[in-house]
């Protein structure tokens, strides 16, 4: 076995035990990376001279005793994380050369646990996207099958995961885009309650929406990574004060007594045969493991695509408003005079996506139309959160599909935007109420595409998620696979 197909928590075993160095596992991953990254494109920088320093310096801690349960381990990054002196593009021609001057939260967490950085990965400009096509640098292509998508906008941290280039990775879901690229891609991907997990330093794209997590091999390291990166922090002012458990713990218990609920506004017109028998035979797993099945309604569901694509792009448009070519990144050089300077800049450094995006959010916070779109579109958000609320008060957690169809051929959503909005449907309703989301891998389509579980939970209950998760992977087998590539 190669060090690179370790998970997370082998390869824990491994390093305390001395079989194997952190060194030996990152220059494993380093090497994965150059003999496969040319096919799966995941990366858009690859840090190799600080990673074996991390790994050098992770090696001193193993050897004196105690080290953290991260350290040493190979991870990646969305390019939307802030890294100190190192490029933090997000995907975008306007932050090409934009080198952050401090570590976001998480980064910090993570280093603080003496982990490896192997370099950051592709992604949807800004995170705006469903397919990772959206990056102005790299596009990562599906591990499983060439020529179809990996899903978006964590589409580098899906990739590298899969791919084997790394353990794990941390991604950022604003309407799905840890947990739709982590169901294309087959592995395991969890997006936090809000709160639970500091924003600070996560380029925003819609800051009541984002939320970082992890993509991992297994539903284990999916729980050691919330270990490592929960927690309040003062610098993000909607990180909440909350005890983290241990969540590996939860893994064990069984499923006895647990209420699944099944959101019949799920498995509507649109669904793909194949993906609805992977969720039939995930309910039926957990119904074998002693879960009790119950229907649930979330009747306002229909209206979660208008909602979000209102209130995602109108926190865009004011988010992005700093990119105007004086502080960060891309400054257009040809302009006379500064509103030029304002208007080449933001034409020639945003891409079209983002541009729209703008646009959309400019117009529906306009005077005149803010009640129209925005207020309204803020007041049926509650109205989307009182169905979840009321859904739990009858199950404990919901499953769904996570996309209606598997990976699709690249390209083929290109000058439809709508039809690529209307792909996040069964994803953006968790951001949108602010709750916890995961997708398992539940099986494959007949062309050998990865079809994931989508399981929500109340607020702070990613425990319950875990759990659930686990109980589905000892069902299928699927934790830690690898695709031939
Ligand atoms: N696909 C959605 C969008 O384009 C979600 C993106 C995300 O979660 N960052 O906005």
């Amino acid at each position: 076995m190669n060090p690179y197909e370790l998970t997370i928590s082998q390869a824990r075993t491994a390093l305390d035990n001395k079989e194997l160095s952190s060194r030996e596992l990152t220059s494993s991953c380093l090497e994965r990376i150059r003999s496969v990254d040319d096919t799966v494109h995941s990366f858009i920088s690859v840090t190799e001279k600080k990673a074996l320093q991390q790994a050098d310096a992770a090696d001193k801690e193993i050897a004196q005793g105690t080290p953290a349960p991260l350290c040493g381990i190979p991870f990646s990054l969305k390019d939307l994380l802030c890294t100190r002196g190192v490029t933090t593009t997000c995907g975008s021609k306007i932050l090409e050369n934009f080198v952050p001057p401090y570590d976001a939260t998480v980064v910090e967490k993570l280093k603080g646990q003496g982990a490896v950085i192997v370099g950051k990965v592709a992604m949807d400009e800004f995170a705006m996207g469903s397919t990772s096509e959206n990056c102005a640098f790299t596009i990562p292509e599906n591990p499983w099958k060439p020529g179809f998508v990996a899903g978006g906008s964590s589409g580098g941290s899906a990739t590298s995961v899969a791919a084997m280039e790394c353990l794990a990775s941390l991604g950022s879901d604003t309407g799905g885009s840890i947990r739709q690229p982590a169901s294309l891609c087959g592995v395991v991907g969890l997006k936090p309650t809000y709160g639970r997990v500091s924003r600070y330093g996560l380029v925003a794209f819609a800051s009541s929406l984002d939320q970082i997590g992890p993509l991992t091999r297994d539903v284990t390291d999916s729980a050691m990574m919330m270990n490592g990166i929960s927690g309040y922090d003062k610098r993000d002012s909607t990180s909440v004060k909350q005890d983290i458990p241990d969540f590996t713990k939860a893994l064990s218990e069984g499923m006895k007594g647990v209420r699944v609920g099944i959101p019949s506004e799920y498995f509507g017109e649109g669904l793909n045969n194949e993906v609805a028998t992977v969720v039939e035979s995930a309910i039926q797993s957990l119904r074998d493991a002693g879960a009790e099945i119950v229907e649930v309604s979330l009747p306002h569901t229909e209206y979660c695509v208008a909602v979000y694509y209102l209130i995602a792009s109108a926190e865009a448009s004011s988010n992005l408003a700093r990119y105007d070519g004086v502080v960060y990144g891309y400054r257009d050089q040809n302009a006379e005079s500064l509103i030029d300077m304002y208007r080449e800049t933001r034409s020639n450094g945003f891409g079209d996506e983002v541009k729209r995006r703008i646009l959309i959010g400019t117009y529906a916070l306009s005077s005149g139309y803010y009640d129209a779109y925005y207020k309204k579109a803020s007041q049926v958000r509650t109205l989307i959160l009182n169905d979840f609320r009321n859904a739990y008060e009858s199950c404990d957690l919901i499953i769904s599909p996570v996309t209606p169809t598997p990976a699709w051929k690249r390209g083929a959503h290109a000058g439809d935007p709508l039809a690529m909005y209307l792909s996040d449907v069964l994803t953006i309703s968790a951001n949108l109420a602010g709750i916890p989301g995961l997708s398992v891998p539940g099986g494959f389509s007949n062309d050998g595409l990865p079809i994931g579980i989508q399981l929500q939970g109340p607020h702070f209950q990613e425990e319950v998620l875990l759990k659930a998760a686990y109980n589905l992977e000892l069902a299928t087998e699927l934790g830690n696979r690898c695709p031939d590539i």
